[in-house]
């Protein structure tokens, strides 16, 4: 079919396409009338197709809610009243991915397959789980997978036990998942971003029934999702299906689901947190310490790319100037970077492992006065070229691995949708490579 020609059809109204060059692709945005749903179709040839479901979902707490709802909805809906539909599916299905994903601020249920009749009726699982989802009629979904006491005996002490409270308890005994929570909340005391999304095991037992429900009532609703498809498929079926059996079932509504974005601060905050160690480990060595930057807006597609290539120029390759320079200085054994820039204001880390607090300092100074150095005298070129050359690969092969591409598609379009950008300015990359190549020449880094 021509969806040019679409004009309202299954209830969706198209309202932007355009060819993609960089993916080959063409794209479709619409709109489902009714009920307020946006839809992104990216059309081509791979038979690997793909459909998703995502929901902005701003935690207000950290109780983990988002975490334990993506859990819970996948413990039967209506039309699928197992107990565990998620494992059958898996067992039976022919797909290439299955999951679902807690972020941040989002939600996203995600399926590929290659085979039609398996894509059908993993979309339709997922969609009836995630707008019928059992938990209003069992209680004991979120006790099973967020939080509920348990006792062996009568002898016995009174413990916590849950699917999620277990899953972050165990997280939250690596350092390195800590030092990111805390990062997160440093920087983001005023905005959802300063809480932990996958829960803290601490706070987790603060959740109540009607808090989770309410939860689900706000953000599961088709005015705050965004669905995604991808692939060779029969998009006028496949469009007509979601229509009938999902979405016209529904009245759009206004969500507040808005992040406010974090003001700067008037100076460097800084704070310790602690990770557990065993009885018979020294505390010598075992710090990290850790520099974290805003430095950038979501939808600011040149610095969401240049950003990515600058972590990896300057921290991580042999010669990435910065990593060497904290090397060189034999305050840690180890020094990564990290780039954030899943999250409406993008963080720039710098973190130094198996170092000591009293290197504090040092690690601050070398990090500003490498930075000051590089800005001064310039970076190598071939460096520089060497960073966006490895970077352009990436993009153009689409370095899928264990993944689908279009599931990689679908997480970049998210980048800019749900923060009202263009949901394809991070797929059309070539004109912000072009700048980042053009500017190395005269090194405005
Ligand atoms: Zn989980």
């Amino acid at each position: 079919m021509e969806l040019k020609s679409l004009g309202t059809r299954s209830g969706f109204t198209l309202i932007k396409s355009e060819f993609i060059t960089e993916i080959n692709s063409e794209t479709y945005l619409m709109t489902h009338n009714k009920s307020g749903a946006k839809l992104l179709y990216i059309k081509n040839d791979d038979d690997n197709k793909v459909f998703s479901i995502s929901f902005k979902t701003p935690p207000k707490d950290s109780t983990g809610t988002p975490h334990i709802l993506e859990h819970s909805v996948l413990c039967g809906s209506r039309k699928f009243p197992v107990k565990e539909p998620f494992v059958e599916l898996a067992k039976g299905s022919l797909n290439t991915f299955l999951n679902a994903m807690t972020f941040s601020d989002k939600t996203m249920y995600p399926i590929a397959s290659k085979n039609q009749k398996d894509f059908r009726n993993l979309m339709d699982v997922y969609l009836d789980a995630v707008f019928f989802p059992d938990i209003y009629r069992y209680k004991e979904i979120l006790m099973q997978e967020g939080w509920h006491y348990d006792i062996e005996n009568k002898e016995s002490d009174i413990s916590i036990k849950g699917v999620v409270y277990n899953e972050m308890k165990g997280a939250f005994s690596s350092a390195e998942s800590v030092l990111m929570s805390k990062s997160q909340e440093v920087l983001f005391p005023d905005n959802p971003y300063g809480f932990e999304s996958g829960g803290d095991p601490k706070v987790i037992p603060e959740l109540t029934y009607d808090n989770f429900i309410d939860f689900h009532k706000k953000y599961y609703h088709p005015s705050n999702s965004f669905i995604f498809l991808y692939g060779d498929l029969n998009i006028e079926d496949t469009l007509d299906f979601i229509d009938k059996e999902y979405l016209s079932t529904f009245d759009a509504i206004r969500v507040d689901s808005e992040i406010n974005e974090q003001a700067p601060f008037n100076k460097m905050a800084e704070e310790k947190a602690y990770y557990p160690i065993s009885n018979n480990e020294k505390e010598q060595d075992k710090t990290y310490l850790s520099l974290n930057f805003v430095v950038s807006r979501i939808t600011d597609s040149e610095k969401y790319l240049a950003f990515d290539i600058l972590e990896n120029m300057l921290l991580q390759t042999e010669a990435a100037p910065l990593k060497n320079a904290l090397i060189d200085a034999n305050i840690g054994k180890d020094v990564f970077g990290y780039f954030n820039n899943e999250i409406f204001q993008n963080v720039l880390s710098i973190i130094v492992k198996n170092s000591n607090e009293s290197d504090k300092e040092k690690f601050k100074d070398i990090v500003f006065n490498t930075l000051k150095e590089l800005v001064d005298k310039g970076i190598d070129k071939k460096l520089i070229e060497s960073s966006i050359n490895s970077k352009e690969f990436t993009l153009r092969e689409a370095e899928a691995r264990r993944y689908p591409k279009g599931l990689l598609y679908n997480i970049k379009v998210l980048d800019s949708v749900l923060f009202s950008g263009d949901p394809t300015i991070h797929l059309t990359y070539e004109k912000d490579l072009a700048k980042d190549k053009s500017s190395s020449t005269h090194q405005i880094f």
